[in-house]
């Protein structure tokens, strides 16, 4: 992407100096991955096999994870230290945080809908969230109850590396699609997916969930299709938007599934296949216009 001197965002908190803290100190080890996410997802059975990649909290999971006393001796006390964020990344991040919200603002005055931005949460190892423990090995994740997206920016190097799925604009996508989620807060999508799934069955609740993820993925590739750079073109170059796709194919639910378990349980889904979030993404940046991206 190329952004030139785009305005940072300056709707952020950075707590990645706390690191790790409530865990001894020593980070969470490589056993963290599926410690947590049975508490986050277990409304919805998935088990812990299935990391929750560039989620969001149900609000109805949201008191489990908090109230629920399944991380012992968790407590965000630790003094603050040096931020750990790499410059250039902080830099970009907030650069598309910044561009995001001018987007949507004007995006959403169309709907009659007024803007107010989300704040982005960096961290780095855990953090205490309004939804609860944030941990890193749950991927980022936007929580609804404080309007803040939780990022601990090493996921970046995993979704490099782990998923294979490099590019400034695979992160860009990452943090384009929480404020997709962000979005459907402030248009009462999130609310209504709530009320629906209180009644639905598990299998239904997760098709529901589907259908959220694919609208955020929608929605980050409508704001790829609006993002600028200051002087009014697009910062979006040669390759970004391939780099996005491997990203949404990397994290499907069925090839997450195949990698982590073998076999795929469709019913289990609560992102949607590689080719699902692949066409959200691709029939939001084809159009530039949220209004193709399906909704509830
Ligand atoms: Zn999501």
């Amino acid at each position: 992407m190329r952004f030139g001197d785009q305005r940072e965002s300056t709707n952020y908190t950075d707590d990645t100096g706390r690191g790790g803290m409530g865990f001894g100190g020593g980070g969470f080890g490589g056993g963290g991955l599926g410690c947590l996410l049975p508490l986050v997802a277990s409304r919805f059975g998935i088990g812990g096999v299935v990391v929750l990649v560039i989620g969001y909290f149900l609000l109805s999971s949201i008191g489990g994870l908090g109230g629920g006393g399944g991380v012992p001796g968790v407590q965000s006390s630790a003094p603050a230290g040096h931020s750990t964020l790499d410059p250039n990344t902080k830099r970009f991040a907030l650069q598309v945080l910044g561009d995001t919200e001018e987007a949507w603002t004007a995006l959403l005055a169309k709907q009659g809908v007024r803007y107010t931005p989300t704040n982005l949460h960096f961290y780095s190892g855990g953090d205490q969230s309004g939804c609860g423990f944030a941990q890193s090995a749950m991927g980022p994740f936007y929580c609804p109850k404080d309007s803040n997206i939780y990022l601990d920016t090493d996921f970046f190097n995993e979704l490099s590396q782990k998923y294979q799925a490099p590019g400034d604009f695979a992160e860009a996508y990452v943090i384009a699609h929480e404020v997709g989620h962000h979005v459907q807060d402030l248009t009462g999508t999130l609310g209504k997916a709530e009320q629906l799934q209180a009644r639905e069955s598990e299998a239904e609740g997760n098709a529901t969930q589907v259908k959220i993820e694919l609208q955020a993925d929608c929605y980050a590739g409508v704001w790829a299709a609006n993002a600028k750079n200051p002087q009014g073109q697009s910062a979006m170059e040669p390759g970004d938007f391939e780099e996005g796709m491997r990203a949404a194919e990397a994290i499907g639910d069925d090839t997450l599934q195949k990698q982590t378990q073998g076999r795929v349980v469709p019913d289990s889904f609560t992102h949607g296949t590689s080719a699902q979030r692949m066409n959200a993404l691709q029939t939001g940046f084809k159009s530039g216009n949220p209004e193709a991206c399906a909704s509830l």
